[in-house]
């Protein structure tokens, strides 16, 4: 048995625990059971759809790879370093996270526009 708080998620075996690992909200923890009763709770995980979180980025490091929004054939793609090799992705996932290039619409600074003949040779 423990208790968690359905607004932050934090855990503890007591109220008090809950509140001393850093929740501050106003409801009080929800009690739970069993693991079983835990896992229904995270309603945010409960349909299939809403598995996968999916996040919208420029550039930066995801995984151990370093990536980049570009445009290519005017597509919003990644170009990623793999292994010191260039490869375009239209979008990536990692673990529950799938990443998509920002478009060119969509960005504060235009991204670097490519063809594809010239980026794979
Ligand atoms: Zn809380």
């Amino acid at each position: 048995m423990h208790y968690q708080c359905d607004e932050c998620d934090v855990e503890g075996k007591t109220e008090k625990d809950v509140r001393k690992n850093g929740c501050k909200c106003r409801i009080m923890p929800t009690q739970f059971l069993d693991p079983e009763d835990h896992k229904e709770s995270k309603k945010r995980k409960s349909s299939k759809e809403e598995l996968k979180l999916e996040v919208t980025k420029i550039k930066g490091k995801i995984g151990q790879n370093y990536v980049e929004s570009v445009i290519v054939d005017d597509k919003p793609h990644f170009l990623c370093n793999v292994d010191d090799e260039l490869k375009l992705a239209e979008k990536i996932t990692d673990g529950e996270i799938v990443y998509r290039p920002l478009g060119a619409d969509e960005c504060g600074y235009f991204p670097y526009k490519y063809d594809k003949t010239v980026l794979i040779s």
